[in-house]
């Protein structure tokens, strides 16, 4: 089954009002497992929205969103956060690490949440933080890194609980060029490491380029 499937998916605001807005107009979009697509849409299109959609962070006026091909449209709000929990990851424009804590603990924290050990929690950490060239920040609290190293700690704790799906809003955008371009390399790396599926809004086109394929929002629906 799909990694993720979303049909016929609807979202306004302000319904019935005079600001009404009508933000996506019928969505259609399949990712399948270990692929990685980019949306590309300017700003205010719809992307935010929609990824939270997908994440099971907000819920469409209609349609339907399956996970791993299990439609949970229609499910409680236990289940739909235990879904979040365990098969989707998020990457944000800021990282949003805990201040308090250490790199490694950031990563260690979502995996005691969802039952692990303590010292399976800290033996992948640190096989993650390995993975995008920072084992050596593990003790090191987000202030005391680069805004690199916090956003690769982020991938990390993204990916902390393997997810099966991977949703993320301009994971690069608050980095300058050059780094932006190396951090992205690093997120692209670990999610062809562990082959789950990804859906990644950005605005930059040559990032777009090095993804699997380019799908564009465009006055409320998927475009290819
Ligand atoms: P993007 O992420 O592409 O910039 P968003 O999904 O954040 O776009 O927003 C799409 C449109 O919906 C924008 O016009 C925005 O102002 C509006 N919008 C988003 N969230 C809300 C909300 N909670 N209430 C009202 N309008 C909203
Ligand atoms: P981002 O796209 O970086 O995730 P936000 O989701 O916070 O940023 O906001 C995106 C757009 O949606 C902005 O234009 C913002 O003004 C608008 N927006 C967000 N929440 C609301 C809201 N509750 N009411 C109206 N507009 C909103």
């Amino acid at each position: 089954s799909n990694a993720l499937d979303l049909a016929g998916i609807e979202k306004g605001y302000n319904h019935g009002r005079p600001n009404e807005i009508n933000v996506l107009r019928g969505v259609e979009l399949s990712v399948k497992p270990g692929e990685v697509v980019a949306l590309v849409a300017p700003s205010g299109a719809g992307k935010s929205t929609l990824l939270h959609i997908a994440g099971l962070l907000d819920t469409p006026d209609a349609g339907q969103v399956r996970i791993g091909g299990e439609d949970v449209t229609g499910l409680g709000d236990r289940r739909r956060t235990a879904i979040r929990r365990n098969d989707v990851g998020f990457i944000y424009q800021f990282h949003h690490l805990l201040p308090e804590f250490s790199a490694l603990e950031n990563i260690v924290l979502p995996q005691l949440a969802n039952g692990a050990g303590q010292r399976a929690a800290e033996t992948r950490a640190r096989d993650l933080l390995g993975r995008v060239g920072i084992a050596d920040r593990a003790d090191h609290r987000p202030a005391a890194l680069s805004g690199g190293e916090q956003q690769r700690v982020a991938f990390c704790r993204a990916l902390a609980n393997q997810p099966r799906l991977l949703l993320a809003d301009e994971p690069t955008g608050n980095l300058d060029p050059e780094t932006s371009d190396r951090v992205f390399a690093a997120l692209m790396d670990l999610v062809r490491d562990t082959g789950l599926a990804a859906l990644i809004a950005t605005h930059n086109l040559e990032l777009a380029a090095r993804m699997d394929r380019t799908v564009r929002l465009d006055t409320g629906k998927v475009v290819t």
